[in-house]
């Protein structure tokens, strides 16, 4: 992994955020792009958010890149660009939790705190044989507590980062490879048969699914693309203009609703160009995309913070959500 052959603190910190709710094999890619483009943490603070959102796309969960930006400014004009090297110090930066405060405090400064994200639950409620289900955070803060003697008699850098790729390459959620675990001797689900039945994890509800329409709004040549608000999800990114349809509508209606409350226009909604189906974590999307023609207004932004008229082999330019992405990208190839 490009992190561990000068485990910098810079580096640790970026990995350890990009590997939040992602695969290794998917960041790879993005933190050799994104290092290439801000190499220290002073570019990192010195960036215009639109670039770090640029390089950041297609990674998802937004608020990550966001904060590191945040947290990058905080640390050159109030820490002199030093990283703080504990978990009380990361913690106080923006985006920081206590699993990514305590990957860089122990890979990077050494500090003897255990790291415990779903991997290392996984892999020690199996080793233990604990039989409460680990997502409950009374389970979580027991397995943390009982790691907390162990990991102070040795390198704590080692000693997590072993973990987190037992958990990660050997000790799978389904099929682990326990022949060539390295705990396999004294493993307590692997000695009793019961690998497929730790740890215990409870269903979770069905997932919900939003219908979505937007438009692709053409003007003299050129599009027009919203940005979506700072707070909250995918914010600072740019979109096509729509949104969620309402009961009773149809998609057509609810383009033009949506676009019309968001920019003001007034728009004809023309013929489909795409229907994308996408997955975040909490819900699915399907959203669709319609040709419209501007009729008349003039567009000035009311729930989004910014619109743009622009061409479309400027689209690559700007950041955008997968979804939206997919159809810039048929855009660009007409
Ligand atoms: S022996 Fe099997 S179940 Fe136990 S920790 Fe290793 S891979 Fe996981």
């Amino acid at each position: 992994m490009p992190w561990r052959a000068d485990p910098s603190p810079y580096k640790v910190w970026i990995s350890e955020v990009m590997l939040q709710q992602t695969q290794v094999v998917t960041v790879i890619p993005y933190f050799d792009r994104f290092l290439a483009a801000f190499p220290t943490l002073e570019s990192l603070a010195a960036a215009d958010l639109h670039d770090v959102l640029r390089r950041w796309e297609g990674l998802g969960y937004y608020s990550r890149a966001r904060n590191l930006h945040k947290a990058a400014q905080q640390i050159v004009s109030e820490q002199a660009g030093r990283i703080p090297q504990t978990v009380q110090g990361l913690r106080e930066l923006p985006g920081i939790g206590p699993y990514t405060a305590a990957a860089i405090a122990s890979i990077a400064f050494g500090e003897p705190v255990p790291c415990v994200d779903g991997n290392v639950l996984r892999v020690f409620s199996r080793f233990w044989g604990i039989e409460e289900p680990i997502r409950d955070r009374k389970v979580a803060d027991a397995i943390a507590a009982r790691l907390a003697p162990l990991i102070r008699k040795v390198n704590p850098s080692w000693f997590n980062q072993a973990v987190m790729e037992t958990g990660a390459l050997i000790c799978r959620p389904h099929q682990p490879l326990c022949t060539q675990c390295l705990l396999a001797r004294q493993c307590v689900a692997f000695k009793t048969g019961r690998t497929s039945e730790l740890p215990v994890v409870l269903r979770q509800s069905t997932i919900p699914h939003q219908t979505i329409a937007v438009g692709v709004i053409w003007k003299r040549g050129r599009i027009l693309i919203a940005r979506r608000q700072e707070a909250g999800m995918l914010g600072g990114l740019w979109e096509f203009p729509g949104g969620k349809q309402e009961k009773g509508e149809t998609l057509e209606q609810t383009a033009a609703r949506e676009i019309h409350e968001e920019t003001g226009l007034t728009v004809r909604v023309g013929e489909i160009m795409a229907v994308v189906k996408h997955a975040y974590s909490h819900f699915r999307i399907t959203l669709t995309a319609f040709r419209c023609t501007w009729v008349k207004g003039t567009a000035r932004p009311k729930s989004a913070t910014a619109l743009k008229w622009i061409s479309p082999a400027a689209l690559n330019d700007y950041p955008f959500p997968r979804a939206n992405r997919k159809i810039a990208e048929l855009l660009r190839k007409q």
